[in-house]
């Protein structure tokens, strides 16, 4: 069940798109499952999961974090994640840099940018984020590496607007990469589309999708 879901999404995914397999409030066991025919890219979205999680599974795990992330609490997850999705602060940015420097090692990151028509969902505007971007201190940061941007759609049956939302988030990628990181190789990843919308992600350039319920079930 489990394989078949995940032979069925990678293989609509092609080279360029890695799948993220979201385990939140699913069992060790339902993830070694997944883990067992290959996969290694998990997102949870509650920081005392994934320490759990990361403690009990193999250490070749790689630990998406992508919920919305407090600032206290990235200490925990410093020593180990491999990609955090949600960054929606400079301040958060600059406590993710603090941690990456105890732990000697850089932190990838993901701007988290609102383009959703609901206000309850987290998330950057381009002013905000081009506001730090130009400041003084953010070349200072030599613990965080900037991978890309990640978006949420609206939760909306009109497939046409969760598409113009996607194709803004893939604008503001490019924007972004033109105005600040076009020396920078490692600025590469749009993180967009879930269960219920990947495909439409995927037409508009996703590089990583967030799939749950499509692979594990209800939650
Ligand atoms: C839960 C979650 C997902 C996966 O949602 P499904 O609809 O179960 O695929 C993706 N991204 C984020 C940020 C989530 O919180």
């Amino acid at each position: 069940m489990i394989k078949d879901q995940l032979e069925q999404i990678k293989a609509s995914c092609g080279t360029h798109t890695t799948l993220i397999a979201v385990s939140k409030t699913h069992p060790i066991d339902r993830i070694l499952e997944a883990y067992e025919v290959g996969q290694r890219d998990f997102g949870e979205n509650k920081v005392q999961d994934i320490v759990e999680k990361y403690e009990a599974l193999p250490k070749d795990v790689r630990w998406h974090m992508i919920g919305h992330l407090q600032r206290n609490k990235v200490k925990y997850i410093a020593p180990f994640v491999h990609l955090i999705h949600g960054v929606d602060s400079f301040k958060l940015l600059q406590e993710i840099n603090k941690q990456g420097l105890k732990n000697g090692r850089q932190i990838s990151c993901l701007l988290q940018f609102h383009i959703a028509q609901e206000d309850t969902k987290f998330g950057l505007s381009m002013e905000e984020a081009t506001a730090f971007l130009d400041g003084p201190e953010f070349p200072l940061l030599d613990h965080i590496r900037i991978c890309g941007v990640m978006g949420m759609a609206t939760f909306t049956e009109n497939t046409m607007q969760i598409r113009k939302e996607f194709q803004s988030l893939h604008a503001l990628y490019n924007a972004l990469k033109a105005s600040h990181f076009s020396s920078n190789d490692e600025f590469k990843e749009i993180s967009m589309g879930m269960s219920d919308d990947y495909p439409i992600a995927l037409e508009e350039g996703s590089t990583l999708i967030r799939v749950g319920s499509k692979i594990f079930g209800r939650r």
